[in-house]
């Protein structure tokens, strides 16, 4: 799945999270909400250049010849080949060319084409991405600049206090989230007026706590400053810079980049959502909106099958309070076809991941014996080989459960929502 465009956060973690992507990625959770748009670091980088942000020169490669071409072309001391995918931990992590490390430093441009080459057209696999990771298309040659220190900074909608947060750490680099695990004493906030804007002495705060000294935090803050004022003009959810850091001639730079989109915005936004790169989106996903059916992934085993965007949060959540994983969800929506239900369970059951299903499906518009006929016809053409618990309830219910009964098949019956979540987290459990 392209983790970093999935999501969702179950039960108690969803506050914690909502106030920071560190926070939640620290409790093992993906914060970035399914519908928010995700640009490349190389796409927000330009913006923030635009808008008085300083970050190095770059190019951006779609193969190995142009970026040994960009990397001669920028004349630097030294350059650093980045691989451009929306997930971040992408230093640390690993390409399926055997490659380690999507991010690298190096002196000869033609190291850079070699080493492009073994990124272009792999996949890397990182912290935050599925184990198989996520197809690299792009690459940004950048000109290297030292680093003397790291700091974290990012600025999100926060919905504990009803406006943008400026989260930051004097610790910023790769393992912010251990930071925010193990030292929550060295996370910094400022809240924001959205009305009123950000002062000065909140910048110059903020620039200070993460350890800008000197001429140093004046230039801090005034970065801070901008940053927040894109942050505002291009209707973000949230401005991640890790590391925002300092070079030992005295500049901030924004090292790294992640801007997500208010999807709500689309309308006033159009050329950043035009910049749109679906090429990293789920193909299990265009494969289900090709049947009218939404999937969304998680990291979880157990897949939900259900009907309508409440209910799958419902479930999710329940599931989570039991202490099981949601796979995913696949919504069935409303006018529901028998061949839907059985392309679903094609979809569901195709996914190694998923170790048990748990339809809960409330019959609304949508008939329940359909339901229950499509599940019969899955389960014997498919052979499903995962534990399959359902609760129906609704339209026609009580024709569904004679179907479903009448089978002969393993299903288990589940009567309520909190019963069909223990069975299927049971379910996996016993494995
Ligand atoms: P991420 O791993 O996906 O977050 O990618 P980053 O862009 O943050 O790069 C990972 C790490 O590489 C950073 O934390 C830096 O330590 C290092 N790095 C990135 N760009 C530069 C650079 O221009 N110069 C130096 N010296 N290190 C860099
Ligand atoms: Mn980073």
């Amino acid at each position: 799945m392209a983790a970093s465009r999935s999501v969702r956060v179950g039960g108690a973690l969803r506050g914690l999270a909502a106030k920071s992507p560190l926070f939640a990625r620290a409790q093992g959770v993906q914060v970035t909400h399914k519908r928010w748009l995700n640009l490349q670091e190389y796409q927000s980088k330009k913006l923030m250049a635009d808008n008085g942000v300083t970050v190095q020169r770059f190019f951006v490669a779609e193969t190995a010849k142009d970026a040994l071409e960009a990397a001669k072309k920028l004349k630097a001391r030294e350059i650093v080949l980045k691989a451009q995918i929306l997930a971040g931990g992408r230093g640390k992590g690993v390409f399926s060319s055997g490659l380690k490390g999507g991010v690298h430093l190096t002196k000869d441009p033609d190291v850079v084409g070699k080493l492009a080459k073994q990124m272009l057209g792999y996949n890397l696999a990182t912290k935050q991405t599925a184990k198989e990771g996520v197809k690299v298309n792009k690459v940004m040659v950048a000109e290297a600049l030292d680093i003397s220190r790291e700091t974290y900074l990012a600025i999100l909608m926060d919905r504990a206090c009803n406006g943008p947060v400026i989260v930051g750490s004097p610790q910023g680099g790769v393992d912010i989230e251990e930071v925010a695990a193990t030292n929550p004493e060295l996370i910094f906030k400022e809240e924001i007026d959205i009305f009123e804007g950000i002062k000065d002495n909140q910048a110059l705060r903020m620039a200070e706590n993460l350890g800008f000294d000197g001429p140093l935090q004046q230039q801090a803050a005034d970065q801070i400053k901008k940053l927040y004022h894109l942050f505002l003009k291009v209707d973000a959810t949230q401005v991640e810079v890790n590391p925002f850091g300092e070079t030992p001639e005295g500049q901030v730079v924004c090292f790294d980049a992640k801007i997500n989109f208010d999807d709500n915005a689309e309308f006033r936004q159009e050329e950043i959502f035009a910049m749109d790169d679906t090429s990293e989106n789920d193909p299990i996903e265009t494969e289900a909106a090709n049947y009218d059916l939404k999937y969304i992934g998680m990291d979880g085993n157990i897949a939900c099958f259900v009907n309508g965007a409440g209910l799958a949060m419902a479930t999710c959540d329940i599931i989570d309070l039991h202490g099981g994983k949601p796979a995913n969800f696949l919504d069935l929506g409303g006018g529901v076809q028998e061949s839907q239900v059985y392309q679903a369970f094609k979809l569901l059951s195709a996914d190694p991941r998923v170790e048990a299903i748990l339809v809960n499906i409330f019959g609304g518009i949508v008939n329940c014996a359909i339901i229950a006929n499509g599940i019969t016809k899955a389960c014997r053409e498919l052979e499903l080989k995962v534990p399959l618990v359902v609760r129906l309830e609704g339209t026609n219910v009580h024709e569904a459960k004679r179907i479903l009964n009448e089978s002969g098949l393993p299903i288990m019956a589940a009567i309520d929502l909190d019963d069909a979540a223990k069975k299927a987290v049971a379910s996996v459990a016993n494995k």
